[in-house]
């Protein structure tokens, strides 16, 4: 028996079909079935890359404070004021932190005057430090001493760490300058009125005669403020360590 048969065009392909389905029938399920075909080879080939965007990397605070500024000078010797070297010291450490893609650092005294110790924690705070890094020059009575210290509030339980940051600060700017390593040590200070990791860095003695002119000179300053970035870099790796790409 012959069976009766029409046939429509769609796009290039001519589709048989037998009498009894209509024209709008046929072109509907040939619709359809091309619809599928592309929704499956989208599926399959992902062009658009449809995944989950990752989570933009993490950026940590740190705040760098001078020590000292304004009408309190803090040490002096031979005309030289101890906050002048704290800024400057200060402000190339902040470029320098600036200048890694996972940090920001927040200078807390940028010019010559007086801020209260209260107001210096509590501008680190607002700015969400995660390290609160005071910069300072020692002094004494006679010209001898010189080197390098860091110092820890002595409230500081001994797991803070607070004790870490000061080690490997410590470290980095014996490391970076060749000072003398007068090591880490434990004073009350106003650091304890804040929880984050705090130090204060003791960068040498303004009373000793070669230390002061290393302390004046923009070269050994940038000496210092690379020892201070690497004390940090290496306490961030520590605290934060980071996921290797495609472990997610
Ligand atoms: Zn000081």
């Amino acid at each position: 028996m012959d069976t009766s048969c029409a046939s429509v065009l769609v796009g290039e392909i001519r589709i048989e079909y037998p009498d009894r389905m209509t024209r709008r029938g046929v072109v509907l399920i040939a619709v359809v079935v091309l619809i599928a075909v592309v929704a499956a080879l989208l599926i399959v080939f992902d062009p658009f890359k449809w995944k989950p965007q990752p989570e933009p990397p993490p950026v940590y605070t740190i705040a760098i404070d001078a020590g000292h500024g304004g009408r309190d000078p803090g040490a002096m010797a031979a005309d030289v004021m101890e906050k002048d070297i704290n800024l400057a010291i200060a402000g190339l450490l902040t470029n320098l932190v600036n200048a890694e893609p996972d940090l920001v650092g927040v200078q807390i005294r940028t010019l010559d005057m007086f801020i209260s110790l209260e107001e210096r924690i509590a501008r680190a705070e607002d700015a969400g430090a995660e390290l609160y890094i005071t910069v300072h020059v020692n002094s004494y009575t006679t010209g001898e001493p010189k080197g390098v210290e860091t110092i820890i509030d002595s409230t500081r339980e001994l797991d803070d760490d607070s004790w870490v940051l000061g080690e490997l600060i410590q470290h980095g700017v014996v490391g970076a300058t060749g000072a003398v390593d007068r090591g880490t040590r434990s004073q009350e200070s106003y650091l304890q009125r804040t929880q984050i990791p705090a130090v204060s860095v003791e960068t040498g003695y303004i009373t000793n005669d070669a230390e002061r002119a290393n302390l004046l000179n923009p070269e050994y300053q940038a000496k210092v403020a690379q020892g201070i970035l690497n004390g940090i870099r290496q306490f961030i790796d520590w605290k934060y360590p980071a996921v290797s790409p495609g472990s997610e």
